[in-house]
């Protein structure tokens, strides 16, 4: 997996080293040697992670990761700081102003990739969804972008069965989380569940294969994006490494530091909820994009996409599904006598007549103005049309109430019934059937139900005709004599 990371260093030979290391594993590299052009070019070069330097003159690593973690550009871009061995006091602060993670110099190889493809996999999590509600957003789907989370009073599992280890890590992070470990949970299956936010495991665990439990977290829908924090022996790092690979999402190494575990931790669990968050919007941004606003009912996409699917799965089963199109009847001059907000009313008070009336299995649509579907899945003509029928009446005897002085109105619907024929077809076929009988509904006077049933001769309005002839015309000319065997 490669990816564009920014190194941010002041000191020349620090960016060539780590530069060259990089572009041996086909990483890009873009480079900048002070905190100002390092917060410029992540704006503008959108990279995918950044290695930052904690000590540089003028605005140092810590402030500079504060301003890309504040900026809206580019606040979604992971940070690892760079810092000396001996100072923990800045690993903290880079955590507290927000880093992802940090290193130490001399900057270990397998630790410096390790986490360079953790954090890109995150990272591309992060793009594609951004994406998609930037998208949203520009449909007007969502209101303003999913902002941060403080990152604290998350359900947190420690996973040891070293129960000194795990009580140390247990009273360090109740002052902010609610940790448990797992002798408290039933099993954990149902502690994977939506509640628990991040799990602690100790790689050098007995009870139980701490590399498969990651890989089983990571292979299981509900725990593929929880947070996994490993916990390693000093020097244990091929296992690290392949924590890392089975997709553990950060690593601390023994004796664990109580203060930089809790700053990793709340890390992880903010990310988390990022993620959550812009995942939940997207899911009701779908909502709203296949729902029409006025009546609540489904749209015409959402319809559309049901009824190909029905047709493509009838072709292989065979199955018969029915479709009804209804039109209000007069509706213009429903709007003219009452005017625009009664006509509104009058489509309510239909969607939630229909809703009210129909079978759990059916699917009701408003797919134009005053123009409804009914999908009726494994549904017959005569059973369909029966329902239609049924649907028609209901209709016709619900008084439309006027708001404002309680005067009450009848209105009415046409409807054109037609189910799929075997072997073909798409959507558009089965609704210009449909479209066919509720036209002749129309011209029958209204307030009445047709079906279309497949004539001998289809009564061809003019440009189907044409199509019909010219179609007939083609294939005489193909086969001579084969317009004959085409009818037959
Ligand atoms: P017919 O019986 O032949 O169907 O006549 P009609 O008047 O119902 O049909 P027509 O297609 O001439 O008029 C449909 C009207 O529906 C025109 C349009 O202004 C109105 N309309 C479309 N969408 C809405 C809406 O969301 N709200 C309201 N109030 N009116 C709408
Ligand atoms: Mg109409
Ligand atoms: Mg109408």
């Amino acid at each position: 997996m490669s990816a564009r990371v920014l190194i941010v260093d002041d000191i020349d030979v620090n960016v060539r080293l780590l530069e060259a290391k990089l572009a041996h594993e086909y990483y890009i590299v873009l480079t900048a040697f002070d905190g100002l052009s390092g917060l410029a070019r992540a704006r503008s070069e959108q990279p995918d992670v950044i290695l930052l330097d904690a000590m540089m003159p003028g605005l140092d690593g810590f402030e500079t990761c504060r301003r890309l973690k504040e900026d809206p550009l580019t606040r979604h871009i992971p940070v690892i700081m760079v810092t000396a061995l001996t100072e923990r006091e800045n690993r903290l602060r880079g955590l507290e102003v927000g880093a992802d993670d940090f290193l130490t110099k001399p900057v270990d190889d397998h630790q410096l990739f390790a986490r360079l493809r953790s954090l890109t996999r995150h990272k591309l999590l992060v793009d594609e969804l951004l994406q998609r509600e930037a998208q949203g957003r520009a449909w007007g789907i969502f209101e303003a972008p999913a902002s941060r989370d403080s990152g604290t009073g998350a359900r947190v599992l420690i996973v040891d069965d070293h129960d000194r280890n795990c009580d140390r890590i247990s009273r360090a992070l109740a002052a902010e989380h609610l940790p448990f470990s797992l002798s408290e949970v039933e099993n954990l299956g149902s502690a994977a569940g939506a509640s628990l936010e991040i799990v602690i495991v100790s790689l050098s665990m007995r009870m139980l294969d701490p590399l498969k439990l990651i890989a089983s977290l990571r292979g299981k829908d509900n725990s593929k994006f929880l947070p996994i924090l490993v916990i390693t022996d000093e020097g244990d790092t091929d296992r690290a490494r392949r924590a890392l690979d089975l997709g553990a999402s950060d690593i601390i190494t023994r004796p664990v530091d109580l203060e930089e575990l809790a700053a990793r931790v709340r890390t992880l669990v903010k990310r988390k909820r990022f993620l959550s968050a812009l995942r939940a919007r997207l899911d009701q941004g779908f909502e709203l994009a296949v729902t029409d606003q006025l009546t609540g009912l489904h749209n015409r996409r959402y319809m559309i996409n049901r009824v190909r699917s029905f047709l493509q799965r009838a072709v292989m089963g065979g199955e018969t599904h029915a479709l009804a199109l209804f039109d209000l009847d007069h509706f213009k001059s429903i709007n003219d006598r009452f005017g625009h907000d009664i006509g509104d009313l009058v489509l309510q008070v239909f969607a939630r007549t229909m809703a009210g009336n129909i079978r759990p299995s059916d699917l009701l649509a408003r797919i134009g103005g005053e123009e409804f579907v009914l999908l009726m899945p494994h549904t017959g003509l005569a059973e369909a049309s029966e329902i239609a029928g049924r649907l028609r009446r209901i209709f016709a005897e619900t008084p439309i109430i006027l708001p404002r002085g309680g005067t009450r109105f009848m209105a009415t619907v046409s409807i054109g019934v037609s189910v799929n024929l075997p072997g073909e077809e798409t959507e558009q076929d089965l609704l210009k059937r449909a479209d066919l009988a509720l036209y002749q509904a129309k011209a029958r006077g209204r307030n009445c139900v047709m079906v279309y049933e497949a004539p001998a001769a289809p009564p061809a309005p003019f440009l189907a005709g044409l199509a019909a002839e010219l179609a007939a015309g083609l294939a005489e000319e193909l086969t001579p004599g084969g317009a004959q065997s085409l009818s037959a």
